[in-house]
């Protein structure tokens, strides 16, 4: 290796051999074709698939630099879901977009016992974003008086904010001090918008006010406090977007006949983990719902990397005086959009079509899918693993076995 890296060129000096650059950066059909025909010569490699894409180069523009393609990934479909929500109701089948063999189907299942039993109930409690930049000072002095002022401002900040914005509703604000230094929660409603180019804009705006109008010698407009796309503790209180709840009520018949356990058992397993929770210092307590959160967010245009905060989340199953199971999911921090980002890429616009969730206000109804979904996946792998069928599932469903994997030949 030490060799092969005193052979590579000295990259420190002399032109770097950049991505072409084309004419109003490159969207149209033939620059992306020559884009991909440049790294496949640059490369050896031969781009067939990423070429074969259906998205026009004209729509991908605010979505992504340089484009030469697409990449695809495996769609499936699970359901029937029955969701009795305030926003989503009716029966629905949901897409999910993954490589996780026995991921679909373990979905499936958990929503036939869920859509057996009755269906789920969603709530949603809390419907904001937010963005939390630090304002510095001289003293600690300064820091208490700005922060004891800030919010007397607010009709004054709120118009400056809002000028940037017609959807965008700035709902209050909070300051956090550390020191000379303010962290400012600047908590916004973003409509069906995840909102993060929205609100950003217009907290910049706030910020440059701020600076005309107080003690304030700089700031930075992320201080690192709002937890966009990293997990921590303060997802849990929510207020990183929507706080979504979903449960059921399952008879102990209709959990034994579709998911193969009591009520009891599927409870007793889940206590059982909570200690490891506790041992790994896990922020949150649930099975696996960044599986299902990344499959829907794939599948339809949400920004994948924002499941890092939404699967911050707890799952719970108790059992009730009858023996039968409640079961439930609570996602503080849930962000999704049903409009902007990549929520009108041609996939993306149809996988949102097939849950009636395309465009103006339809944000609501599928974060509550969404958490209806989660329910489902927590369900059966739960009861996957209280009943020892959880390996025996990724055998049957989940194992590629490419040839040439194993040294002793096996499959
Ligand atoms: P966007 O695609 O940049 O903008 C969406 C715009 O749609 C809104 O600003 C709004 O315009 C308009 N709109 C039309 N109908 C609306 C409705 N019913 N509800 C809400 N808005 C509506 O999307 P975004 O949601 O602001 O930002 C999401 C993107 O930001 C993601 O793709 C993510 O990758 C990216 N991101 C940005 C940052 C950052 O720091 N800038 C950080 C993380 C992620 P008006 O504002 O005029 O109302």
């Amino acid at each position: 290796m030490v060799g092969l890296t005193l052979l590579e060129p000295d990259i420190s000096q002399g032109p770097l051999e950049l991505v072409p650059r084309m004419k109003s950066q490159g969207y149209a059909r033939a620059c992306v074709e020559q884009r991909r025909r440049w790294l496949e010569q640059k490369t050896g490699c031969r781009l067939v698939h990423v070429g074969a894409h259906s998205i026009a180069g004209d729509e991908m523009r605010g979505n992504i630099e340089n484009p030469l393609g697409a990449v695809q990934v495996p769609l499936g479909v699970a359901g029937p879901l029955r969701i009795n929500g305030i926003n989503a109701q009716g029966v629905f089948y949901v897409p999910l977009a993954t490589t996780e063999g026995a991921l679909v189907r373990s979905y499936e299942r958990g929503m036939v016992a869920l859509t057996r039993a009755g269906g789920v109930t969603t709530r949603i409690y809390l419907d904001e974003n937010r963005v939390s930049p630090v304002f510095l000072f001289d003293s600690v002095g300064e820091a208490y008086d700005f922060a004891q002022s800030l919010p007397g401002k607010l009709e004054s900040i709120r118009a400056e904010a809002e000028s940037t914005t017609r959807h965008g509703k700035l709902l209050r604000l909070e300051c956090h001090a550390i020191g000379r230094e303010v962290i400012v929660n600047f908590c916004y409603f973003t409509g069906d918008a995840q909102g993060m180019n929205m609100i950003v804009k217009a907290t910049e705006q706030v910020c440059k006010w701020v600076m005309d109008h107080t003690e304030a010698r700089r700031f930075y407009v992320f201080s690192g406090f709002s937890s966009e796309k990293r997990a921590s503790g303060s997802l849990l209180a929510g207020g990183k977007g929507k706080t979504v709840t979903a449960g059921a009520l399952l008879p102990k018949e209709t959990v034994k006949s579709y998911l193969h356990v009591t009520p009891a058992e599927l409870a007793e397993m889940w206590r059982h983990t909570m200690l490891g929770h506790l041992q790994a210092n896990a922020i949150g307590y649930n099975g696996h719902i960044a599986n299902g959160l990344a499959a829907i967010f794939i599948a339809c245009g949400q920004d994948v990397a924002n499941v890092v905060n939404s699967a911050v989340g707890i799952t719970n199953f108790e059992v009730d005086g009858d023996g039968n199971l409640y079961a439930s999911v609570t996602l503080p921090s849930l962000t999704v959009a049903t409009v902007g980002g990549g929520t009108g890429l041609g996939t993306s616009r149809e996988c949102l079509e097939v849950l009636g969730c395309v465009g103006s206000g339809q944000a609501t109804k599928f974060a509550e899918i969404i958490a209806a979904t989660l329910l489902a996946g927590e369900l059966s792998m739960g009861a996957a693993l209280a009943s020892g069928e959880f390996v025996a599932a990724h055998e049957t469903y989940g194992r590629n076995r490419p040839i040439g994997m194993y040294v002793d030949g096996s499959r």
